[in-house]
């Protein structure tokens, strides 16, 4: 059995290792002609050259009912998520469809749930032409006798007509009752490229030539959704798999204008179909081979496949020496980055407080607000904050500097009323320029719309970073000026409150550098393109004593922060148990991840720290730094009920992580 990373190519890394930009984004359109793509929920992009490959879906709206009660294999990335979880619920189980497919996911189903349901009941349903019709008669013989074996029923010659939530209709008018049916039939090409300007055959497939190029030759296609239009190919995975290296060879010989070469694919491959009983059937030029040897052989061409796209770190792999060995025109820009260097970006990326504190004066470096009062303008508050990209894809970089520069605004209280933009962009030709600065602008207005405010002006400039580098400076209106001029003090017991989650620093650095799974950065980017604005909306009616975003410096050295500007002699005691952290947080922590800032901002903050308990591991998290991270404030005891009930019934994620002492501007850590 293989694990869930064996079976999945981690895009992101790949992505990030190569220098490539990474979109995560739905297509809805493709204008070729225009050269444009068109993205749900977001703003289209530009393109000079284009390679769809996409795949297909699974035929759900041929059978009457399958779109609603059969699970699709197709698109395979939507198949793996709850695929067992909702199967081991069931006990009659059928297939519809009798490729290899059907036969390989029986046999495993089967394998996998027998021992433990002895109700567990399985039926492929095969269709007009039979189980295996484009495989030799030996092929088909012995996948039969082997789910014959492990009582798998099959059924052929036959049709499903209809799904039903707990039946079969098929085509010689009987029923099979089951509890789900997994639709494994041809794929299809998917809708939405109906829409673009490409040219499709009439089953919508893409037509492409011996070059991947579609009828734009700037646009080129490969894999599922392609039809090659003079190699009469029937649909087959080994194809798609095999297109990748000519598909770059093409793409590379048109953008330094070479002479596209031809390629064409053999079409008696080698098949090989496991059984999930340590054999598998390899099948080639209609010669059948039912081995160990097969299974081993697949299981190695299976894990060599998959590994060699998510095993950067080898001196010698696949991708270092092909993939950028085809892409040297994109490899030139990069020669002067180091492969494996942490790259702690973001707000991790800021000058650690040290140094700040040696050379600014100490009350703005521990008890200034986030954002400063403006002299004689007792309302307005300015702040400014630079970031460089934590992500790749400058629409959702842009959002995320507007947010993080927008918290400032929101920490002392205040409406947003103006914002400029700096931007350093990459060294590139204008176009290119445009491009970017209309994706990053047009993210940063979206998120600067939902405080009331867009981009007033500002400067850009081009710069040696690869990537782009976003400032914004702002002003805020204080919401509420209070009219005798003394600052509330905090009092012992008052609440220490942290909305929204943090340990975006260790997750980005542990992403990064191939320790955990990217997947976990998709709930940190969530959180960061949110932001705070709709904490902002409410914060008027809570009655905050002290409040401070938490970004860089990591959650200690902010509470600290927030602790000194009170006159009192008060401190705070943290509950670091408490403090809500993104997924991925404990695994990375426990494989020794700590990002950039972690060491300097874990020194500044240890003499004024009092430990109640003996250190734990989780306690770490307290140092990291953070990119638009939440919101922590201070609300009187006495409130506390009425202040929880305004944040629960205004959807604001918040925990209580400690309170107020009187430990003179001490932290100490229970
Ligand atoms: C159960 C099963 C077992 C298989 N076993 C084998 C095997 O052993 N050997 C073999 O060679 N082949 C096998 N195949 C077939 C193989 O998986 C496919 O042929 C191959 O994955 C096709 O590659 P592709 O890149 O064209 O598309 P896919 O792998 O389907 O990738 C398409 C990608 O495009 C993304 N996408 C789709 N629509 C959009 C959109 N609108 N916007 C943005 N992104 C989009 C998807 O999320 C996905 O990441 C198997 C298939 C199944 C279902």
């Amino acid at each position: 059995m293989y694990t869930w990373r064996e079976t999945h190519i981690d895009l992101y890394k790949l992505c990030f290792k190569l220098n490539i930009r990474f979109i995560h984004s739905e297509v809805l359109e493709i204008s070729a002609n225009n050269k444009e793509i068109i993205l749900k929920d977001r703003p289209k992009i530009k393109f000079d050259v284009l390679s769809i490959n996409t795949g297909i879906q699974s035929s759900d709206k041929i059978i009457k009912g399958a779109h609603k009660y059969s699970i699709p294999v197709k698109p395979i990335s939507k198949l793996s998520n709850n695929f067992l979880t909702e199967i081991e619920k069931c006990n009659n189980i059928a297939f519809i469809g009798g490729g290899p497919a059907s036969v390989e996911l029986a046999l495993g189903l089967q394998k996998r749930f027998k021992n433990t349901n002895s109700n567990f009941k399985i039926t492929i349903i095969t269709g007009k032409n039979g189980l295996l019709n484009s495989f030799p008669n030996q092929t088909q013989k012995v996948a039969k006798k082997t789910l014959q074996n492990s009582q798998i029923n099959v059924i052929e010659k036959v049709e499903v007509i209809e799904v039903q939530k707990d039946k079969l209709i098929l085509s010689d008018k009987s029923k099979l009752k089951i509890d789900k049916s997994i639709l494994s039939t041809n794929g299809m090409a998917p809708e939405w490229i109906k829409k673009s300007d490409i040219i499709l055959n009439r089953n919508n497939f893409i037509i492409v030539n011996n070059k991947f190029q579609t009828n734009y030759d700037y646009v080129f296609a490969a894999g599922d959704i392609v039809d090659f239009n003079n190699q009469n190919l029937s649909k087959s995975g080994v194809y798609a798999v095999k297109s990748g290296k000519p598909l770059a060879r093409s793409i590379r010989g048109f953008i330094q204008k070479k002479i596209p070469v031809s390629y064409k694919f053999n079409k008696n491959y080698l098949s090989i179909i496991g059984l999930s009983n340590g054999l598998a059937i390899a099948t080639k030029y209609n010669f059948t081979f039912t081995s160990r040897f097969s299974f081993l052989l697949k299981k190695f061409i299976d894990k060599k496949f998959v590994k060699k796209f998510n095993d950067l770190n080898q001196d010698n792999n696949y991708i270092f020496k092909n993939l950028f060995k085809i892409f040297d025109v994109i490899i030139q820009n990069n020669k002067n980055i180091p492969s494996y260097q942490m790259q702690c970006r973001g707000c991790a990326a800021k000058v650690d407080f040290n140094s700040l504190k040696t050379t600014l004066s100490k009350e703005i470096i521990t008890t200034s607000e986030d954002a400063i009062n403006i002299n004689n303008y007792p309302k307005l508050y300015q702040s400014v904050d630079m970031i460089s990209s934590i992500v790749s894809d400058p629409y959702i970089f842009g959002k995320i500097a507007a947010n993080h520069a927008i918290s400032d605004i929101v920490a002392v209280n205040s409406s947003l009323i103006s914002a400029l933009m700096i931007l350093q962009l990459p060294y590139s030709n204008s176009e290119i320029n445009s491009r970017d600065l209309e994706q990053v602008t047009s993210g940063a207005n979206e998120i600067l719309k939902l405080a009331n405010c867009s981009i007033g002006g500002g400067h850009t400039m081009i710069g040696k970073d690869k990537d782009p580098v976003i400032g914004f400076s702002v002003i805020g209106e204080k919401k509420r000026v209070l009219q005798n001029k003394i600052t509330p003090k905090v009092k012992v017991n008052d609440i220490l409150i942290l909305t929204e989650k943090i340990g975006s620093g260790i997750i980005f650095a542990g992403i990064n550098n191939d320790i955990i799974d990217s997947y976990y950065q998709i709930e940190v980017i969530n959180q960061m393109s949110k932001g705070n604005i709709n904490f902002s909306k409410i914060s008027e009616k809570l009655n905050i004593l002290s409040m401070t975003d938490v970004t860089g410096f990591g959650l200690l050295n902010h509470l600290f922060n927030l602790i000194k500007r009170d006159s009192g002699k008060t401190g705070l005691t943290i509950y670091p148990d408490k403090v809500p952290i993104f997924n991925g947080v404990t695994e990375a922590l426990s494989k020794n991840v700590r990002s950039s800032l972690f060491d300097k901002n874990f020194d500044v903050a240890q003499k004024e720290l009092i430990y109640d308990r003996e250190k734990k591991l989780i306690d770490e998290i307290l140092y990291d730094p953070q990119t638009v991270g939440g919101l922590a404030f201070i609300i009187p005891k006495e409130e506390k009920v009425e202040q929880i009930k305004i944040l629960r019934e205004n959807k604001i994620n918040f925990t209580e992580i400690g309170f107020v002492n009187n430990l003179n501007n001490k932290i100490k850590i229970m």
